[in-house]
């Protein structure tokens, strides 16, 4: 326990990580069995099994050991060769981070890029292919959490495959949030993680991967072996007669089993809606208190997180630290780029429910009157009510 300098937060209403449901808590305090006994082989393969099944492909799911974020590099450094062309899609801080990680491993890299507020227009994409047929991976943010808003993964996809390219697409914070598969998008690496819209501890990194990427990566001379950042090391790991390269994360796993149960029982569908619907009635109260949304249009406002334009003449720390001593409220600030200018709502996981837009609109306006500034958090709380009410049915 930390000590008591600082008060423990009320509601985490952050864009990730998320607080984990408490039977993924329950599933984390089994006991860590040995990573070699059939017991743990044979759970293991049955977890990659539910995390295919989630996401809706036939091969068990790539589980690396680690946060999304050395996932999607370990994808990086183990896809693209020194012969190949990347496309890297920057519609935010993520985006324009993977062309770092790319600029170790390719010849070359062509990067299309617009404001953080805006999402990747698919004819950009295919204007790109045109005047580069050689481009050979293409890296997506399908959301790009410190923007809060999303590009069309299936538009963009359809045209990377019928280029002949390789697609990466980045769905960690969307991925059990919304609609979103790796058929769907035709993406070749899918990577997501438990830590965010699924509600589980964020210590794994979760891939669908295909027959193509695989080829392409058995054929690359650079791509890692023996190390943290191999994919092929991790391949077959899935099957319960094959070793681990590495020890796996025996109590995340134990937490992973869980949330797939959790989704399950709940059902994809039910899950997207109150991801949805919070959203929705998160982004009415936010206008209705007189508060601007960052994202340029509505229909690219992402379901699993509300980015709020900072009002003038206050700061962004200010209104966050606010919301946490006055309310126990969390939300999150903007990150890189969009750092000062946004603050986020998270609605991932447990907290994807209709009455936490209320809570963050209450916590949100009730900051900013603290702060001196108008919020007309009645408005707000009326306007949210409407959409849920409407949005039950
Ligand atoms: C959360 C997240 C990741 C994981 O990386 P961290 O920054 O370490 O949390 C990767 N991509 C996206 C889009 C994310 O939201």
């Amino acid at each position: 326990m930390a000590s008591n300098q600082v008060k423990e937060p009320v509601i985490t209403l952050s864009a990730g990580p998320v607080p984990a449901f408490p039977r993924v808590l329950r599933a984390m305090s089994r006991p860590v069995h040995y990573d070699f006994d059939p017991y743990f082989q044979q759970f293991y393969e049955e977890v990659a099994r539910k995390a295919a099944m989630a996401m809706r492909v036939k091969q068990p799911a790539l589980i690396l050991h680690c946060e999304p974020a050395p996932g999607i590099e370990a994808s990086a450094a183990s896809l693209i060769s020194p012969d190949d062309v990347v496309l890297n899609l920057a519609s935010g801080v993520y985006g324009k981070g993977f062309g770092y990680w790319s600029a170790r491993y390719h010849k070359e890299m062509v990067e299309i890029e617009v404001p953080y507020n805006e999402s990747i227009d698919p004819q950009q994409v295919a204007d790109a292919f045109r005047k580069r047929p050689d481009i050979k991976v293409v890296s997506l943010v399908h959301h790009d959490t410190p923007s809060g808003t999303i590009n069309p993964a299936r538009e963009i996809g359809k045209i990377v495959r019928d280029n002949g390219a390789l697609l990466i697409v980045d769905a960690v914070s969307s991925f059990g949030g919304m609609d979103i598969h790796p058929e769907d998008c035709f993406a070749d690496i899918f990577i997501t993680g438990p830590g965010k819209c699924l509600g589980g501890a964020p210590g794994l990194t979760l891939m669908a991967v295909t027959d193509r990427a695989w080829k392409h990566m058995e054929a690359n001379p650079k791509a890692p072996r023996a190390s943290v950042l191999s994919l092929l090391d991790w391949k077959d790991a899935w099957s319960k007669d094959k070793p681990f390269p590495f020890t796996p994360s025996v109590t995340e796993v134990n937490g992973l089993d869980a949330v797939f149960d959790q989704y399950f029982d709940e059902g994809p569908e039910q899950v997207w809606r109150r991801h949805e619907l919070t959203s929705r009635a998160c982004r009415a109260g936010i206008k209705a208190m007189g508060l601007s949304l960052w994202a340029k249009t509505e229909a690219i406002a992402s379901p699993t997180t509300t980015a709020v334009r900072v009002p003038e003449g206050v700061k962004d720390s200010d209104i966050i630290r606010t919301a946490r001593e006055s309310f126990g409220v969390v939300f999150s600030t903007g990150r890189g780029e969009t750092l000062g200018k946004l603050l986020r709502i998270g609605h991932m996981g447990p907290v994807a429910e209709p009455i936490y837009a209320v809570v963050a609109l209450t916590a949100l306006g009730g900051a900013l009157r603290k702060l001196g500034r108008k919020a007309d958090v009645a408005a707000g709380v009326e306007a949210a009510m409407s959409v849920i009410e409407n949005g039950q049915g």
